[in-house]
């Protein structure tokens, strides 16, 4: 099998698949009242909105009704990898710690997605070797005991894992054309950036919470962990930026003519 091949059957791992679940993101995490959720919930309570077939009986109004947050999350596969894995057999909602684990594991299939992302870029050929040991890291981890996820330093596992995927943006955006402006943890909220050229920008970590982009060409810029609720992305050009994830996608606001990287589409 080709590594294209093998990254991809990685990464098909990593969605949610909420019929292999049991409504973990529903109960597990506390929810803080905020524009993305319309209230308070503290960790381990059902939310008030799911039903009892396990269903969010809001599910078509979620943005109206205030849960915008919702919308945009996405576990990277996490919960049905509890349910279906570390807690086989029983139910993890009546475990003590499982928020925790909860957020341990979708951490680990977070950084799961990054690494099998960068390990599809040519260009990063000279890091694949590192890259290659924190994939099967975090791989080794998704499969671990709830005790050593709800123990796993996972700060300490996300700032290792950022030093060698800026490597990886630096080396993919080094081949492409662009000013490649470093515009990393930018506050460009509200900006209107529709006149500037973003292609190979590195903006990981940039506040761009309702931004207009439109008609951007944001081809190859680095989105790792960028802010873009409310971002206008219509028409907008992402192919092949780095980093990019579902949620950041459904956070924004896209139409047919926005160009999202392959497998976000
Ligand atoms: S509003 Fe719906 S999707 Fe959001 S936590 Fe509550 S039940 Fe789940």
């Amino acid at each position: 099998m080709e590594r294209g091949s093998i990254e991809a059957d990685d990464r098909a791992l990593l969605h949610a698949d909420c019929a292999r679940c049991a409504a973990l993101c529903c109960v597990l995490p506390p929810f803080a009242a905020s524009a993305d959720f319309a209230i308070d919930k503290p960790a381990g309570r059902a939310c008030p909105n799911l039903a009892a077939d396990d269903r969010c009986g809001i599910h078509a109004q979620l943005a109206e009704r205030g849960f915008p947050g919702c919308v945009a999350f996405d576990c990277f596969g996490a919960g049905q990898q509890l349910v279906q894995v570390t807690y086989r057999g029983r139910d993890p909602r009546a475990e003590p710690g499982a928020a925790e684990v909860l957020d341990a594991m979708r951490q680990v299939s977070e950084l799961l997605w990054y690494l099998s992302e960068a390990l599809t870029r040519p260009a990063a050929a000279p890091v694949h070797p590192r890259l290659t040991a924190a994939r099967n890291r975090a791989r080794a981890l998704r499969d671990a005991g709830a005790a050593e996820l709800a123990a796993l330093d996972t700060g300490g596992l996300r700032r290792e894992a950022g030093v060698l995927l800026r490597e990886v943006s630096e080396l993919v955006r080094a081949e492409l054309p662009g000013p490649r402006r470093d515009r990393s943890g930018a506050d460009l909220l509200g900006r209107d950036l529709r006149r500037a050229d973003l292609r190979a920008a590195c903006l990981r970590g940039a506040y761009l919470i309702g931004a207009d982009l439109r008609g951007v060409d944001l081809r190859g810029a680095d989105l790792l962990g960028a802010d873009l609720r409310g971002a206008d992305l219509r028409g907008a050009d992402l192919r092949d930026a780095l980093f990019l994830t579902r949620p950041q996608v459904a956070a924004a606001r896209t139409d047919g003519a926005t160009v999202l990287p392959a497998g976000l589409g």
